[in-house]
């Protein structure tokens, strides 16, 4: 049983997850813990299967245990797995990298996506030489110090840290701003334009459920970064090679100076990258004086696993538009559930990713609206989902994505449990 191996985990590991909000800490239940997956499903140890829209948040766009990306492992793994010395699959994965995201002249392999927005803070502080970073509330780009920073008391005031042991003199160097608010974005400029090295966004943010970037606000954000010689930082480690093939920069035509990635670009294996214009990129040592490395950065096994993928989605024409296409009848059919049985709902979709909120009519555009909806209703959704084999994020403030292996039957099979499960919300 699941509940039991949770028990155990407890034991040893804290809080029995390697990542928090696998603890289903907010969510009914315990966390289903998985042996296997297969295209479009997880199965748990008990032989339970579940559709699954989380797609280990994001990496597995081609389908669980994708065999092409399976046998270029196998092939890479009798030739060892770990060198610390340069391979020409470092060289490949970069250029096809730089070649599908024109905004990319040089490219640098860690293993994370937290170490591959860590170090885009730390080369766009050291390449302008200044402190001051801009963030916004609700997105996330992973445990990093600089980062994990929420917004003080007024509306343009220095950061406070979200968790304890970020020190707040850090803090106070990043300035947190409300999602999609142009307005505020060229007052902080007004404010500390000349200290500001960087702006760090998800151009899609899907770390608060899935929120799209409004008309401007993307080309504000480039304007002001333009007028004051600060970096323009996409973090696309969720949206690159996801929403579209170069990324969200493609999607909505706006290039930023540098790039984030990571999940999609490791086929399923712990990768993450930094890249942007040559200028920039040449302060990384050993090039410049800013200090980057890694002992298993660029890794054989990941590169091939990364390459296979690219190379798959890239020779795949409409992929793109199918994803879309599975992820649209999913939202399309949840909201006329919702509307049927009179539920408050809105969706959002983005290429593969997606976004449902209960409680709000029409699909928030921030963190505060975000945070109005209705997340006991979630948590109970959720919880019957998965009791009916549907497997979405234990959390009201992630996006859901969707894989090339899901099929039409599986999303009916979804929407059926989903007819369930509000009928059951409408009965509380
Ligand atoms: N940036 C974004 C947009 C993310 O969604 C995440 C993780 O979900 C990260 C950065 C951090 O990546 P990782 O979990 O690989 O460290």
């Amino acid at each position: 049983m699941s509940s039991q191996r949770f028990k155990d985990a407890q034991q040893v590991i804290p809080g029995g997850v390697n990542s928090p909000v696998r603890s289903f800490s907010s969510m009914i239940g315990d966390p289903i813990f998985i042996e296997r997956a297969s295209e479009s499903r997880i199965y748990d140890h008990d032989g339970n299967a579940y559709i699954d829209y989380v797609n280990s948040w994001g990496p597995t766009i081609t389908g669980h245990a994708d065999p092409d990306i399976i046998h270029a492992i196998e092939q890479q793994l009798g030739k060892g797995l770990t060198y610390g010395a340069p391979t020409q699959l470092e060289t490949e994965l970069a250029t096809t990298i730089c070649e599908l995201i024109p905004s990319i002249d040089l490219v640098r392999m860690v293993n994370s996506g937290t170490e591959a927005t860590m170090s885009a803070i730390r080369l766009a502080r050291g390449a302008t030489r200044r402190d001051k970073i801009i963030k916004f509330e609700g997105c996330y780009h992973g445990h990093v110090d600089s980062l994990l920073i929420k917004a003080g008391s007024g509306a343009l005031t220095l950061g406070s840290p979200t968790s304890p042991g970020i020190p707040r003199s850090l803090a106070e160097e990043t300035i947190v701003l409300p999602y999609n608010n142009s307005k505020l974005v060229k007052q902080a400029f007004a404010e500390w334009g000349n200290d500001i090295a960087a702006i760090i966004v998800e151009p899609i943010a899907g770390n608060m459920n899935c929120i799209a970037p409004s008309h401007d606000f993307l080309h504000t954000l480039r304007r002001c970064c333009d007028e004051h010689n600060s970096v323009l930082i996409f973090d696309e480690v969720m949206t690159g090679f996801r929403v579209a093939l170069g990324g969200a920069q493609a999607h909505y035509g706006i290039t930023p100076d540098l790039t984030t990635l990571g999940k999609v670009i490791g086929g399923g294996l712990p990768v993450g990258a930094f890249g942007g214009k040559r200028a920039i990129m040449e302060h990384i040592a050993p090039l410049g004086d800013v200090y980057q490395a890694g002992t298993l950065s660029g890794n054989p096994l990941a590169m091939c696993a990364g390459q296979t993928m690219l190379n798959k989605i890239s020779n795949d024409t409409g992929l793109y538009t199918r994803l879309e296409e599975k992820a649209r009848y999913l939202c399309n059919g949840l909201r006329a559930i919702a509307d049927e049985l009179s539920i408050p709902f809105s969706t959002r979709v983005v290429g593969s990713m997606f976004g449902f909120f209960f409680g709000a009519k029409t699909a928030p555009n921030n963190f505060d609206e975000v945070m109005q909806c209705n997340i006991e209703q979630f948590k109970t959704f959720h919880h019957n989902m998965i009791t009916q084999g549907v497997y979405l994020a234990p959390s009201a403030f992630e996006a859901g994505f969707i894989n090339t292996t899901l099929t039409q039957d599986d999303i009916n099979i979804t929407l059926n449990a989903a007819r369930i499960a509000m009928t059951e919300l409408t009965n509380i």
